[in-house]
């Protein structure tokens, strides 16, 4: 029987680890959190992710637990710019949904999950090797870290890191009270009457919606937890029923990109926002980390010859992610905000296969 030691349970972890569980792997994951969990509101799920989804056969669990915004909303400085109609292109979830259900999938392909484990590093030679120094040998290792990730370096390799400029604070909110109707849409909202701020409202279930909160990481006022609404509600006096309760979840962060110069070394592969992180601002970092993750465990499965398909498998994948990675950049950067009032693209702010709806519609 062939063996996989993964580690890190976040989304990339687990994919693959369901993955190769239902190829009848034996796979162990090791999280280095006493709890598995994913915070940070919710995430937008679009053909990449749903893809990865169905392969696992968890599609239609999904669906159920998950959300289909009505559409998306473009407004800049109070008035409503662009509306687009969401005709299947995303669904929405809050990510303990998401987690949750890649938790189940690995468990039910067999897949062995261990909390409160930190690994301390991955050998070329199939070796994971844990803090208390314990050592795994697997015919796969896998560092699915996340962007936080220490496991590349002990690989030796170089790492390109870029940290953005716009800081961002996530709030989970219970939206049961917000009038029926205008809130089932995402909205994207900008202000540049005063410091440029960004918040995108997004409902990600029939109770929950999140906004992400953007403004240069060099305001640290507004990026103080808990959130100062006085510094935010201003601008956006449509969301002040949301700013000025307290979120049920919040926490600050920064967009970064990671490029690594390769992702397999022998028996080590290094997947998801450790290998490949880049700027939410497609909103498609998770929905990569899945596909990357299932194509590996299929390249896997067509194949007894593992460092064949590690080698075909990163052949086809490098490309569409960098490509991915370049387009996430340039969005991030041409519209930050510590950059001031960009030249904004109106027809850039949403995928190009949503449908435009005009305004008096929207
Ligand atoms: C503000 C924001 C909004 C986003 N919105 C979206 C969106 O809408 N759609 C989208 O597609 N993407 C989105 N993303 C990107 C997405 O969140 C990430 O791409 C994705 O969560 C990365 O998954 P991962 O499994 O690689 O890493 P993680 O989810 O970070 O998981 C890594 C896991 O490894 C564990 N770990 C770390 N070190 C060790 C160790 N040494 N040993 C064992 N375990 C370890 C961690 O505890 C964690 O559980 C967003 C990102 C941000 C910052």
């Amino acid at each position: 029987m062939r063996t996989a030691e993964i580690a890190g349970a976040g989304l990339a972890g687990l994919a693959l680890a369901a993955g190769l569980g239902r190829l009848g792997w034996r796979v162990v994951v090791h999280e280095a959190g006493e709890v598995l969990r994913s915070g940070g509101g919710g995430l937008y799920i679009s053909h990449d992710g749903l893809w990865a989804l169905n392969q696992l056969e968890q599609g239609e669990a999904f669906r159920q637990r998950s959300f289909a915004p009505r559409g998306f909303e473009t407004w800049i400085n109070g008035d409503l710019h662009r509306a687009h109609e969401n005709d299947g292109v995303f669904r929405t979830a809050l990510r303990g949904q998401l987690h949750g259900l890649l938790v189940e999938a690995a468990r039910n392909a067999g897949v062995d999950i261990r909390t409160g484990v930190r690994v301390a590093e991955v050998e070329p030679t199939g070796s994971l090797i844990l803090e208390d120094a314990s050592r795994r040998t697997a015919d796969l290792v896998v560092g699915a870290d996340g962007v936080g990730s220490g496991l590349y370096a002990k690989l030796g390799l170089e790492r390109h890191l870029v940290v953005h400029q716009d800081g961002l604070i996530r709030a989970l909110h219970d939206r049961r009270d917000l009038p029926a109707g205008r809130w089932e849409a995402s909205k994207d909202f900008w202000s540049y009457e005063g410091v440029p701020l960004r918040i995108l409202y997004s409902p990600c279930s029939s109770e929950h919606c999140y906004l992400v909160m953007m403004v240069s990481a060099q305001d640290t006022a507004r990026l103080t937890l808990p959130t100062q609404a006085e510094l935010w509600a201003p601008s956006f006096p449509m969301l002040s029923p949301l700013l000025e309760r307290a979120p049920l979840e919040t926490r600050v962060d920064r967009y970064s990109t990671i490029r690594l110069p390769a992702w397999v070394h022998g028996r080590a592969v290094l997947i998801g926002d450790a290998a490949h992180a880049m700027p939410s601002s497609h909103a498609r970092g998770a929905n990569i980390c899945l596909r990357n993750a299932v194509k590996l465990a299929l390249a896997l499965g067509v194949t007894d010859d593992i460092d064949a398909a590690l080698a075909a498998w990163e052949a086809e994948m490098r490309q569409p992610t960098t490509d991915d990675q370049k387009e996430a950049e340039h969005l991030a950067f041409s519209r930050s905000l510590h950059r001031g009032l960009p030249e904004i693209d109106l027809d850039d702010l949403v995928p190009s296969n949503m449908k435009p709806v005009s305004i008096e519609q929207g």
